[in-house]
């Protein structure tokens, strides 16, 4: 996963191209930022992704220009982050997060092939609700044709981490300001019933296993 733009140069000690480390951090999340050249100018676009082995998966209405923008293969950059805490320094400079994130490169192309659509959107709906996919119903050919499928490979990524506490200097030490880190993660709530759900409809498996994923510790 290195190439020349994937090496971490600025503190290189906190960067990986390990896949594992970079599967992790992909699989931890759901929302990505895609960058790419538009007509118009840079754009970022934020969006869900799913992930299969070494590949990325993007999907989207056939009607979202952005999307058909990407869709011939022109270059992209995504970025997956999670944030993990704000370091509170004890001056200003050491200031920080604790997050990790990974940033891929390479050309996003349309998946054509119906089997491996199919496949893709499953994996887009199992990524952010595991076990979704074989609950809710399929998509219907209407459905299936007004749904666009970019695929990203992971050839070039790179991952970075930071965590732990502020690294003040010597002088700061003394210093009697608070001085630490505020974690934060992604808490789920109690599930909402949709208004028109039956009576007596038990919540799906899937979402059991999300507010379990996302509970608070
Ligand atoms: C939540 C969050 C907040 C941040 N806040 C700041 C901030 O306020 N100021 C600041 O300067 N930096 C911040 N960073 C770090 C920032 O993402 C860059 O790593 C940093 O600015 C160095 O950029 P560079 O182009 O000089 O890195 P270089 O090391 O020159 O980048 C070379 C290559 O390393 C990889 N790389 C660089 N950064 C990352 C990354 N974060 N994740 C995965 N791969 C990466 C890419 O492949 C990149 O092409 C933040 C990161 C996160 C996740």
């Amino acid at each position: 996963m290195e190439s020349e733009r994937t090496r971490v140069r600025r503190l290189p000690e906190r960067g990986s191209n390990d896949p594992d480390t970079i599967y992790k951090i992909l699989d931890d999340n759901f929302l990505c930022h895609v960058g790419f050249n538009a007509d118009h100018g840079p754009v970022v676009l934020p969006t869900l992704f799913g992930r299969d082995e070494n590949t990325i998966y993007l999907h989207g209405s056939t009607g979202a220009h952005l999307l058909r923008a990407m869709r011939g293969g022109i270059p992209v950059s995504v970025a997956v982050t999670s944030v993990d805490g704000i370091v509170a320094a004890r001056s200003h400079f050491h200031h920080s997060i604790n997050y990790r994130s990974v940033v891929v490169f390479g050309n996003a192309s349309e998946v054509t092939d119906v089997q491996e659509k199919l496949h893709a959107l499953e994996i887009l709906t199992n990524h952010v609700l595991p076990g979704r996919w074989e609950e809710a119903r399929q998509p219907n050919t209407v459905e299936f044709t007004q749904t666009m499928v970019l695929k990203l490979n992971l050839d070039e990524a790179s991952a970075k981490v930071r965590s732990g506490p502020p690294h003040d200097d010597d002088e700061d030490m003394s210093s009697d300001v608070w001085a630490g880190v505020i974690p934060l993660k992604t808490v789920a709530a109690q599930p909402i019933d949709d208004p028109g759900l039956a009576a007596d409809t038990p919540v799906s498996p899937s979402v059991e296993a999300a507010i379990a994923r996302w509970s608070f510790e």
